[in-house]
């Protein structure tokens, strides 16, 4: 069985359309795919209604990847099987979403002070339908010319600490897994291991989430070495979390693919063992 908990759609940074997304999915022989867009849940319905369409055996799940703010960091939660028509959820996303432009805003000033204007305006433009993030901003920055690719534009610009970042006022992770529990979902930590932060913190991290009553961690996601893999599992067996995987998916390229090498290791819980998969 293929499953696979973390992708995007251009309901949020991701390239491709909601089904689009199903069909890639579809024929790199996914069997559960979560659509896990940030901030939002917009693109679900219309992933569901496609896939319901086309008489195919694969399941699409409802989710949401939800941006909060720890000690300086950024740190994801992911909102699995969430109910994407609770009103309340919508609402509280929305608060998100508001953020979302405001920082993007501010960031647009900040780049205007050193000489590179309305960003923020084609950024909105190329965001199109979807919630407005940095990596709007790195592309139209590279569309520009500004920086040469999508990574230094983060190193020079956008990275915390850089000339045109704006510190978010993100939700707690405390509220991310109210929000994720009132819609009926469980909440993961997304990709643990790409934290900029020591081992000595990952485990605070771990723990804080654990404590404040998280379900599972993304034990595989990638650019993860096995030594990393090993780490991740042991940390996640410690505070008893049930164990997810994704290939945080955004756009076709070389280093991700929908699906691709997210066997879990054995010893851990599948986040999805009490859900009734259609096709387990
Ligand atoms: P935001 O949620 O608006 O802060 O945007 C962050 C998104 O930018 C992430 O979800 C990634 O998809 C993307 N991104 C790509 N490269 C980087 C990087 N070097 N640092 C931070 N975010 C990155
Ligand atoms: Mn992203
Ligand atoms: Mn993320
Ligand atoms: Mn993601």
């Amino acid at each position: 069985m293929k499953i696979d908990l973390h992708s995007h759609t251009h309901y949020s940074d991701g390239h491709l359309s909601p089904k689009e997304l199903v069909d890639r999915a579809h024929n790199m022989q996914v069997d559960v795919l979560a659509i896990t867009d940030h901030d939002t849940i917009d693109g679900i319905q219309t992933a569901i209604d496609y896939q319901s369409q086309q008489k195919r055996a694969m399941q699409i799940l409802s989710g949401v990847e939800i941006s909060t703010s720890w000690h300086n960091f950024d740190i994801h939660i992911l909102g699995l099987n969430v109910d994407h028509t609770n009103a309340q959820f919508l609402a509280r996303l929305e608060q998100q979403s508001q953020e979302r432009d405001r920082r993007a805003q501010q960031m647009s000033d900040k780049l205007a002070k050193v000489g590179i204007a309305n960003v923020f305006e084609d950024a909105k433009e190329l965001a199109g339908v979807g919630q407005i993030t940095r990596a709007h901003f790195a592309r139209v920055l590279v569309q520009r010319q500004v920086v040469r690719d999508f990574d230094s534009v983060f190193k020079k610009y956008l990275g915390k600490g850089k000339k045109a970042h704006v510190k978010p006022k993100w939700i707690s992770i405390e509220q991310a897994i109210t929000w994720i529990h009132d819609a009926g979902g469980k909440a993961v930590l997304a990709h643990p291991g790409h934290y900029d932060m020591t081992t000595k913190w990952l485990k605070r991290l771990v723990a804080e989430f654990a404590d404040s009553g998280g379900d599972g961690m993304e034990v595989i996601h990638s650019h993860l070495t096995p030594v990393r893999k090993k780490l991740l599992a042991d940390i996640a067996a410690e505070h008893d979390l049930q164990a997810s995987s994704g290939s945080d998916f955004h756009y076709p390229n070389r280093w991700t693919e929908l699906g691709k090498n997210l066997t879990l290791p054995e010893q851990l819980v599948p986040i999805w063992q009490d859900w009734n998969l259609v096709s387990q």
